[in-house]
């Protein structure tokens, strides 16, 4: 069986890239180990800059529509952030990863794209004309090129042998699914040392609220595979808050690590990781879900170039070299997260330290451009001369529905410019201020006439005359 890029992993960030990949036009396999969809309470929330990538595609409003999902208030370490709440259009809303999934499996399955089930990589090899991934059944596919979203434990990172380095984990707490007998403040660490959080996760069928209570401390890390009991979340509440609350319901158990690791490279020849393959951490800040997605739409529509023959020099390497800082922002965050919710002396100092300077508005907008993915800026040509460029256009909307590059005209000054690459760029006079969009959302050029003409070259090749 032949593709001309095949996507390893159906979650979150395998089904994104595959739907980039529809968009621009390129036959797409996309295969996953698991006989069914995976039932596994993940992530519980949707940031600012996902949704509206979402929102870009047309997506977002009908995955809204298929349930009840609140906006939340985001928090760093369990400090809240009340003041970015109203900030932006779309603020921090609980959409369980489980519906996030479902959803796009719907929306590829009725644009022709099936996920196949049952399909478990099992090795790889490259040449310099595409990849041949072989499957646990014995069978293949070659494709031009591979995209990895095979999760944390990735088979295709080790099969590269990948370098993938950072911070090893040191421990495991447990991650649950809970309804509570009663509220319990969002942080709590006693003076043993025991850890709590307790998290909003939305309500379920019945209108309940659900939480997500993640939990550890001194000797109760565990192998990662052990299942987590109901005695064991009992012993854990009563351990961090006495008789305050009682556990009522226990809907899904795992445990979590605290490593927080990221892939060295992010393209190795023809394979590309992304999501959870490229980086891994703890699920502090709503982040890894967020940032695969994101991973997908970055990398997306330069395969698609790639594939059409249509792609400039240094497209597709820009994939790593955009992403890879970003990863590595996450990671340090979730880091600092972790430091803040330590439970040695000096912790407790920054901490308190900390819970001061969260009151100012400016600590929260920083933490929220960090949280929310809307302050990750690219640096890329011109993003040191004009505000805008390596950011998202946060303007635009339906245009960049089809997933083609958009230059913004309001003038109208740049029809004959823009007819060269009218096969890939889509040009139309709304906005304020003309600017070049990429099909990822991001300004890629505004401000000095003569810098279209390269930046329109450098992000989508050669013109047609
Ligand atoms: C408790 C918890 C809470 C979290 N909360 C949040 C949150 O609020 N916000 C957030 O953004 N993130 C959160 N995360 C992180 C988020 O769940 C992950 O970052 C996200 O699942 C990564 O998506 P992915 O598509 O990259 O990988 P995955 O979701 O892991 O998908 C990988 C897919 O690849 C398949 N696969 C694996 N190996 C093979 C193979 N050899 N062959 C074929 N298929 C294979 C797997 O079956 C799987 O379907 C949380 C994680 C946990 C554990």
């Amino acid at each position: 069986m032949t593709a001309e890029v095949l996507v390893v992993g159906a979650g979150p960030t395998g089904m994104t890239a595959a739907n980039e990949l529809r968009l621009a036009g390129v036959s797409c396999v996309l295969v996953d180990r698991l006989p069914r969809a995976s039932e596994l309470s993940k992530a519980g929330g949707l940031q600012t800059r996902t949704q509206e990538a979402f929102d870009q595609r047309g997506l977002l409003e009908p995955l809204l529509a298929t349930g009840d999902y609140p906006v939340t208030t985001a928090h760093f370490a369990g400090n809240l952030l009340p003041l970015v709440r109203r900030r932006h259009r779309f603020p921090w809303r609980s959409v369980p990863q489980v519906v996030i999934e479902g959803f796009l499996e719907e929306h590829l399955a009725a644009e022709g794209i099936r996920v196949r089930r049952d399909h478990e990589l099992a090795g790889l090899e490259q040449d310099a004309d595409g990849v041949t991934a072989t499957f646990a059944d014995g069978t293949a596919i070659r494709s031009q090129y591979l995209v990895a979203a095979d999760g944390g434990r990735s088979t295709v990172r080790k099969l590269l042998g990948a370098e993938f380095s950072g911070r090893p984990g040191t421990e495991t707490m447990v991650a649950a699914d809970v309804r509570l007998s009663a509220e319990v403040p969002m942080t709590t660490i006693t003076r043993e040392g025991y850890r709590a959080q307790v998290f909003p996760l939305g309500v379920d069928a019945e209108g309940r609220p659900l939480r997500r209570l993640t939990f550890g401390g001194p000797g109760w890390s565990r192998e990662r595979d052990i299942p987590v009991t109901e005695d064991e979340i009992r012993t854990g509440l009563k351990t961090v808050f006495g008789n305050r609350v009682e556990l009522v319901e226990l809907r899904y158990a795992r445990r979590i690590t605290n490593a927080a690791l990221q892939a060295a490279q992010y393209r190795h020849g023809r394979v590309f990781l992304a999501g959870d393959a490229a980086h891994v951490h703890l699920p502090f800040g709503a982040q890894g879900m967020n940032a695969g997605i994101q991973d997908a739409m970055n990398l997306g529509w330069k395969l698609g170039a790639a594939v059409r023959g249509t792609a400039p020099e240094g497209l597709l390497d820009s994939y790593h070299a955009e992403r890879h800082p970003v990863g590595a922002a996450v990671l340090r965050n979730v880091q600092a997260q972790s430091l803040l919710l330590d439970d040695g002396p000096d912790s407790a100092a920054v901490r308190s330290l900390f819970t001061e300077l969260v009151h100012l508005p400016e600590v929260q907008y920083l933490l929220d451009d960090m949280l929310s993915g809307m302050g990750f800026r690219y640096e890329i040509p011109g993003s040191e001369e004009h505000p805008l460029v390596g950011l998202p256009a946060h303007d635009l909307g339906p245009e960049l529905r089809a997933g083609r590059g958009v230059l913004v005209d309001p003038e109208g000054q740049f029809g004959d410019l823009a007819q060269r690459w009218a096969d890939r760029v889509n040009r139309v006079d709304t906005g304020a201020e003309a600017k070049l969009v990429r099909p990822d959302g991001y300004v890629a050029w505004a401000g000095d006439p003569d810098g279209l003409e390269p930046a329109l070259r450098q992000w989508f090749g050669a013109p047609l005359s």
